[in-house]
């Protein structure tokens, strides 16, 4: 039999997020729809960022308003300071206020570095990580205006970077990618030390090898997925629903600890898997 002390100690079975507004930026796609609904399944109302596809998105906030929170597509290119501007101001006017941001939007470009053009590095470097500098710094400047409210969270708001581990694994023929992803890593720690006294959260999620449209050659076929499987010890490839439930958790105050920390999600990508039988 269950005594009265142990029903107190039981938590409560409420959404994680309940009452939170939060903004994920690329969500009508991979990584960034599935934690868009990720956050909206744990309580959140969500904005649902895109550049294109409205379709795409409008899908991503049906399926979240069917939790029975609100949400909104809205779209930018995140890396358009004014349309990233807008694009907060905008929040604040519908849904009163930001206490989640996940800057999510990436993209690559590849190219082997002699034939890379500038255009290709500066396209990569301008969406990765001038999208991320843009979005964070609007939210931190809401979450510094309003600050904590307790009963929503122990943090006056949250940033979550989306990386990879590609923030410290050099890729040849990714030479804008890899050096966008190191920039999100300083990018991350720097507004983490900076942010931390004004109680903002700023962290970092890393995947490994994610199963989406960013990498489908990576793993379209049984021959290709063998290949790169050699580079995962843990032998499975990803799904965005993985990097989905480390958002969540890392954006509720179950992580509230946590500040300036990359959680990686790589099945040990980073685990230097071919020294498990060499070296
Ligand atoms: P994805 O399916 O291609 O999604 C990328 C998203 O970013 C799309 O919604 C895309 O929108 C959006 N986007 C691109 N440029 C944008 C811009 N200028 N403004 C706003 N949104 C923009 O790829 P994903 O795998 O989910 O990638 C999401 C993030 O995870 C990226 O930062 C990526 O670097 C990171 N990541 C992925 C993996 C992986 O294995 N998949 C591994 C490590 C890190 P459109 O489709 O409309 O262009």
């Amino acid at each position: 039999m269950t005594s009265p002390v142990d029903e107190n100690r039981r938590p409560a079975a409420l959404p994680l997020l309940r009452g939170q507004k939060a903004l994920v930026t690329g969500a009508n796609s991979g990584i960034g729809k599935a934690t868009a609904i990720g956050l909206g399944r744990a309580g959140a109302d969500v904005v649902v960022n895109y550049v294109a596809g409205k379709e795409a998105a409008d899908e991503v906030v049906q399926e979240i308003e069917s939790f029975g929170v609100r949400a909104y597509a809205y779209e930018a290119d995140v890396s358009n300071e004014d349309q990233v501007v807008g694009m907060f101001a905008d929040m604040v006017e519908r849904f009163g206020t930001i206490d989640i941001l996940v800057a999510n939007a990436g993209l690559q470009r590849d190219a082997a570095s002699v034939d890379m053009t500038l255009a290709q590095w500066q396209k990569v470097l301008d969406v990765n990580l001038t999208g991320q500098f843009l979005c964070a710094r609007e939210a931190a400047k809401e979450f510094v205006r309003r600050g904590v409210v307790p009963e929503v969270s122990r943090a006056a708001g949250k940033i979550i970077c989306m990386s990879s581990v590609h923030q410290i694994i050099p890729w040849a023929g990714h030479a804008n990618y890899a050096a966008s992803k190191g920039g999100v890593l300083m990018l991350m720690q720097t507004l983490a030390q900076e942010l931390a006294p004004q109680g903002i959260r700023v962290n970092a999620v890393a995947p490994g090898a994610i199963r989406t449209p960013i990498n489908h050659d990576a793993w379209a076929t049984p021959e290709a997925e063998a290949e790169l499987l050699k580079l995962v010890p843990y032998r499975r490839v990803g799904d965005p629903e993985d990097i989905a439930d480390a958002v969540t958790t890392l954006a509720s105050d179950l992580m509230d600890y946590v500040v300036g920390a990359t959680i990686y999600v790589d099945g040990g990508m980073t685990l230097f898997p071919g020294f498990a039988t060499g070296g």
